[in-house]
């Protein structure tokens, strides 16, 4: 009998050991991780030179605590962040995983309006469907019903866009007027809310889990970007997904050139070596609040050593081995097997992604983009069948109101084409058998 419990009571093999991009169960057999677990492992499993890092550093300390010491080694993670974030965005706060860190940028936002006398702005506008976390603040502005309904209760409400699902409207991406179009209904939100109510707006760059890796139409960021400029609307992206490599550049704002007002990173920044996650913020930004009385906020285990340490060595590793560009590289290789996929499996309705954040959904029908009915369970059923053939890959049914099934694909970054061949093929053998 075990005493833990999660989600639901379904039980998963013991884990034994992971290395690369495989892992193994206690009775020895060997998983691909195509899912970086939740797109996490970027730089995958068991790296020698991270393990070192970490052992290092918890010879010399593993807790200092942050009224009493600064550390080395959160001094010299937040130095290596900042440099990789645009200019002027220079300051960054440690908390251990993504819900804390978009906790910590809504209530930055918060304080900074606060502090500049703007105490009227307090909405934050979000995507539906969109995923921030589990914790009550992050939910507030997770635009996913079946996630959110059982604590709206408990949390205000907030206001929500609709995601630019172009492929659903019938909508070219690649079509400058399609971004237009979203972004448009930005701010007609804020207008709507009364602009100086709207404190920020919070987005994932490119979707994560609630979209299945959705990637913005042709301009629909930067417009995005000076609506909020314009309104005086912080911009908050949530790369808590994308950072750390995974769409083919360290941060997923570098493919619009965008500056935003806080980046918030988890996941991929310490690549699953230990809990943390970041938000990094404009210089100015963070003045303001601190000399406005500081910044009421703060975890008990935020900027632990041993987690900044792993972090500095996971952005080392990630530097050392070409991370970013592999992703590139492998996420259009990927992208051509996912499409060979779709014209075996009429059942995959659409392939999308960026880097190694690719996803594909399936459809009941291409045309009308009907869902599968739900009863099916078509994406549980598939990741089962994967999982029985040694390929973990990662599903939602997220359509909010109409059930849509996709399946993430996202490798540690990595992969070289002979992992890329292994996962389309166990993939093509599991949607053989699921039809
Ligand atoms: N933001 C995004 C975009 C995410 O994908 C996630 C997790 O999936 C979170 C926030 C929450 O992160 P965590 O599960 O580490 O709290």
């Amino acid at each position: 009998m075990s005493h833990l419990f999660y989600q639901t009571s379904q039980r998963r093999p013991l884990l034994d050991q992971a290395r690369g991009v495989y892992l193994w169960d206690v009775d020895g057999k060997r998983y691909l991780d195509g899912s970086s677990g939740a797109m996490v492992c970027n730089i995958g499993h068991s790296n020698p030179n991270v393990l070192d890092a970490m052992r290092r550093q918890m010879e010399k300390s593993t807790f200092g605590y942050r009224l009493h010491f600064e550390t080395e080694a959160s001094e010299q993670l937040a130095a290596r962040t900042a440099a990789l974030c645009p200019e002027g965005m220079n300051k960054v706060f440690f908390v251990s995983g993504g819900s804390e860190a978009v906790e910590s940028a809504i209530k930055l936002a918060r304080q900074h309006a606060l502090a500049v006398g703007q105490g009227g702005r307090w909405k934050v506008i979000s995507r539906s469907p969109s995923y921030h976390g589990c914790t009550l603040g992050a939910l507030a502005i997770t635009g996913y019903a079946p996630l959110t309904e059982p604590f709206a209760p408990m949390m205000r409400a907030m206001p929500r866009v609709p995601a630019p699902r172009a492929y659903l409207d019938g909508l070219d991406p690649a079509d400058p007027a399609t971004g237009a179009h979203y972004a448009a209904m930005l701010e007609a939100e804020i207008l709507a809310q009364g602009p100086d109510s709207v404190l920020a707006f919070v987005v994932e760059p490119v979707g994560g889990a609630s979209t299945g890796a959705l990637v913005p139409p042709v301009g629909y960021m930067e417009a995005v970007q000076e609506i909020c400029r314009r309104h005086g609307v912080l911009l908050i992206l949530d790369e808590v997904m994308t950072g750390a490599g995974r769409t083919g550049r360290f941060l997923a704002l570098e493919h619009w050139g965008l500056s935003p007002d806080i980046v918030v990173l988890s996941k991929g920044f310490a690549a699953g070596y230990v809990p943390l996650g970041a938000i990094v913020a404009r210089d100015d930004l963070v003045a303001a609040v601190l000399e406005g009385g500081g910044f009421l906020h703060g975890f008990t285990y935020a900027g632990n050593p041993l987690a900044c340490a792993a972090g500095t060595a996971v952005i080392d590793e990630i530097a050392r081995l070409d991370l970013v560009q592999n992703a590139e590289t492998m996420g259009a290789a990927l992208r051509k097997r996912l499409d060979g996929l779709a014209a075996r499996h009429p059942v995959i309705g659409d392939v999308r992604g960026l880097g190694l954040l690719m996803a594909f959904e399936m459809m009941a029908d291409h045309d009308s983009k009907a869902p599968l009915p739900a009863h099916l369970n078509a994406h549980q059923r598939l990741v089962d069948i994967a999982y029985d053939m040694g390929l973990i890959v990662y599903s939602r049914r997220t359509r909010d109101g109409i059930e849509g099934d996709h399946i993430m694909v996202c490798p540690p970054l990595i992969v070289g084409e002979q992992h890329l061949d292994e996962i389309t093929d166990t993939l093509d053998a599991a949607l053989t058998r699921l039809a």
